[in-house]
């Protein structure tokens, strides 16, 4: 009797061992729709409305009629660097 038992117990550990290595690997950690994960956010490029060179927008003077690259050229289209 006691070897049935033992024999039961080594078919069952052995399924285990089978079924443990056939198990699929966990997934890697989700990422949003699955997709790669999305680039740092991109800053907005404007053209200045003076020269139209293309510059970041934080570091653009922003004018009442528009934004420029420096105040330079707020300066020379007439305008006024809005406070
Ligand atoms: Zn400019």
């Amino acid at each position: 009797m006691l070897k049935i038992l033992l024999v039961v117990a080594v078919i069952l550990f052995g399924i285990w061992l089978f079924k443990k290595d056939r198990r699929p690997p966990p997934p890697t950690k989700p990422t949003t729709s699955g997709k790669t994960p999305a680039p740092a956010r991109a800053l907005p490029i404007l053209p200045c409305s003076h020269c139209g060179t293309h510059t970041d927008a934080r570091e653009m003077v922003r004018g009442q009629l528009g934004v420029y690259c420096s105040a330079a050229h707020c300066q020379l289209s007439g305008d006024r660097i809005k406070p």
